[in-house]
């Protein structure tokens, strides 16, 4: 079989950040890179998907909601992706930096934390996922579009 795109990228010379992974008609995947792969250890599971369901829940309650395709984890948990359509590359930064911010300061009841709403609804760490989401802002908040690149 084919090499699928995401595995052609050097990931011994990846650095934490957001790149674009790949473009498909309107739609670009974002890759945002909390670790440098296979250097620092990976976040744990309950962090990842807080901020899966902290970060989702943000995107889809801004104007841009129509734009937002999906957001979640890779499986090597060092970072995630963010599926957007039709929407510029600035913005997609923004949003990503706002709903980082919205994890960082959220308190409270994570949302779609329920066996209803939930696969897995017991493993949630929301003071970890808002650690986790300082360390990301460090890395994004000073991203501009040029630096997408891998
Ligand atoms: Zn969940």
């Amino acid at each position: 079989m084919e090499k699928i795109a995401s595995f052609q990228v050097d990931h011994t010379k990846l650095e934490r950040g957001m790149y674009i992974s790949r473009i498909d008609g309107d739609i670009v995947t974002y890759d945002i890179r909390a670790r440098r792969p296979n250097v620092e250890p990976v976040m744990d599971n309950a962090p990842i998907h807080t901020i899966e369901h902290l970060f989702a829940t943000y995107v889809r309650n801004t104007q841009y909601s129509d734009n937002i395709i999906y957001f979640g984890p890779m499986g090597c948990r060092t970072g995630f992706y963010f599926l957007t359509r039709s929407l510029p590359h600035e913005k997609a930064i923004q949003l990503t930096v706002e709903a980082l911010k919205f994890t960082a300061d959220y308190e409270g009841e994570i949302p779609g934390v329920s066996a209803a709403e939930c696969g897995n609804y017991r493993e949630h760490d929301l003071a970890a996922a808002k650690k986790e989401a300082r360390e990301l802002l460090k890395v994004l908040e000073n991203r501009h579009p040029e630096m997408l690149r891998y």
